[in-house]
């Protein structure tokens, strides 16, 4: 993130950088910023155009944008459409299970406690959030799924789960922040189920780099 003459607006730089399992195993993922930036800011357009508000401001290169300057709401917001991951394990599972509905799910971002999963009134008594603030980023985030969800089945993928941020502007309007990516999305290929996402590099599965470029192909057309 880099500060400009407006100190409403900062500029965030995407690197090739990767990490996984609270910064454990580490790497890079050669392209990854471009595909994220670009990525990113599709999304948050069209979130945009269905009303919801977002910190994106401008693409200003293939790994620049100009976004407004907020203050994290320190929530990690998981929706999940399908079981995987850390669902999947803590719940004794399968990966792959379609839900009848999606489920929301808080993890408190603190490294030193290695981001505990928590709920909205543990995130209330933490004075994390306000009632009303947490209100709003349910309704967002299952909007938000609503939307993503309809987009990426036309381009052939599901969208398994995915990790939502949200900040406050300086008044106090709760927008979406951070980034939505193959780094904080799962991807399956509607088809064949083959993965498209993070998990690569997470689970040494290979072609890494393959799967965001398809990302970035099935998104931008090439
Ligand atoms: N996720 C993320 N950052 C995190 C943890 C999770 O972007 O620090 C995303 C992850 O990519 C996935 C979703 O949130 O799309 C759910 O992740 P899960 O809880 O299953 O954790 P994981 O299995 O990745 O440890």
């Amino acid at each position: 993130m880099y500060a400009t003459d407006d100190e409403n607006l900062v500029i965030v730089s995407y690197k090739d950088d990767a990490t996984a399992f609270d910064g454990l195993k580490k790497g890079t993922i050669t392209g990854k910023g471009v595909v994220n930036n670009r990525m990113s800011n599709r999304i948050m357009q069209m979130l945009e155009e269905n009303g919801v508000p977002t910190h994106f401001v401008k693409e200003l290169s293939e790994r620049e944008t100009l976004v407004k300057k907020v203050s994290i709401v320190p929530l990690e917001v998981i929706i999940r459409n399908i079981s995987a991951g850390s669902f999947a394990k803590r719940f004794g599972v399968e990966e792959g299970i379609d839900f009848a509905e999606p489920t929301i799910e808080f993890s408190y971002k603190n490294d030193d406690l290695h981001d505990p999963l928590m709920n909205s009134y543990h995130a209330l008594a933490l004075g994390l959030a306000t009632k009303e603030e947490i209100n709003t980023i349910k309704s967002m985030a299952f909007k938000i799924n609503e939307v993503m969800k309809a987009y990426f089945l036309t381009l052939g993928v599901k969208l398994v789960d995915f990790k939502l941020e949200f900040g406050r502007l300086a008044d106090g309007t709760i927008v979406l922040a951070d980034e939505i990516s193959p780094d904080t999305c799962r991807f399956w290929d509607a088809e064949t189920n083959e993965k498209l996402d993070k998990d690569r590099f997470r689970r040494d599965l290979g072609n890494v780099e393959g799967a965001y470029a398809e990302m970035q192909k099935r998104v931008f057309g090439e």
